[in-house]
């Protein structure tokens, strides 16, 4: 075992794997230019739904955002972050005033009141690991009625998850841009 692998604990390349099982620089290069993209494009796509969303009612009366910002692993025993929630809940944050939670269960807790209805949200970030840390908004109490279209499941994802274990393709499936778009916007 070399330095490496008693480092990190990792098993070092060996001669018998083909050298195109590694990716070469231009090829990590050209996919972290693509996740850029594709965060860009979601983060556009998102600020255009929430402000679709307060134009006619707020967020809090789209099933389809409610089901977004819902997805946490805790509640399957898994262990991932969702890039779409998790970006949802970023952009999110100017459309509710945040207060000081009573609950102590995450390394982070906050209440997140919505600004329009006062509808009620618990916000809480923790991480599992040196990899994976995730933050979650959870409905605890609705005031005000949906007017928005019903939800797809499985749970249609763009940006999608990373983690240690996942959920089954039952409770998510990965779609395109177009397909995500049109959710999103309630079409
Ligand atoms: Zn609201």
């Amino acid at each position: 075992m070399g330095f490496f692998s008693k480092l990190f604990g990792l098993k070092e390349p060996s001669a018998d794997v083909p050298a195109n099982t590694y990716l070469t620089e231009t090829a990590i290069k050209q996919k972290n230019e693509d996740s850029n993209i594709k965060f860009k494009q979601t983060k556009e796509l998102f600020i255009h739904s929430l402000e679709y969303y307060n134009s006619i009612n707020c967020q809090c009366s789209y099933p389809r955002f409610q089901q977004l910002i819902g997805i946490d692993c805790t509640n399957t025993g898994n262990s991932f972050k969702c890039y779409d929630t998790d970006l949802l809940i970023d952009l999110s944050a100017e459309y509710f005033n945040i207060e000081k939670s009573e609950l102590n269960d995450e390394n982070k807790n906050e209440k997140w009141v919505c600004k329009k209805c006062c509808s009620t949200y618990e916000y809480g970030w923790s991480d599992f690991s040196i990899y994976v840390e995730r933050q979650k908004l959870k409905l605890t109490k609705l005031n005000v009625a949906y007017v928005g279209k019903p939800v797809d499941k499985p749970v249609p994802l763009y940006l999608g998850l990373m983690g240690h274990s996942y959920p089954s393709n039952q409770e998510i499936k990965n779609v395109s841009f177009d397909e995500f778009s049109n959710y999103m916007n309630e079409k």
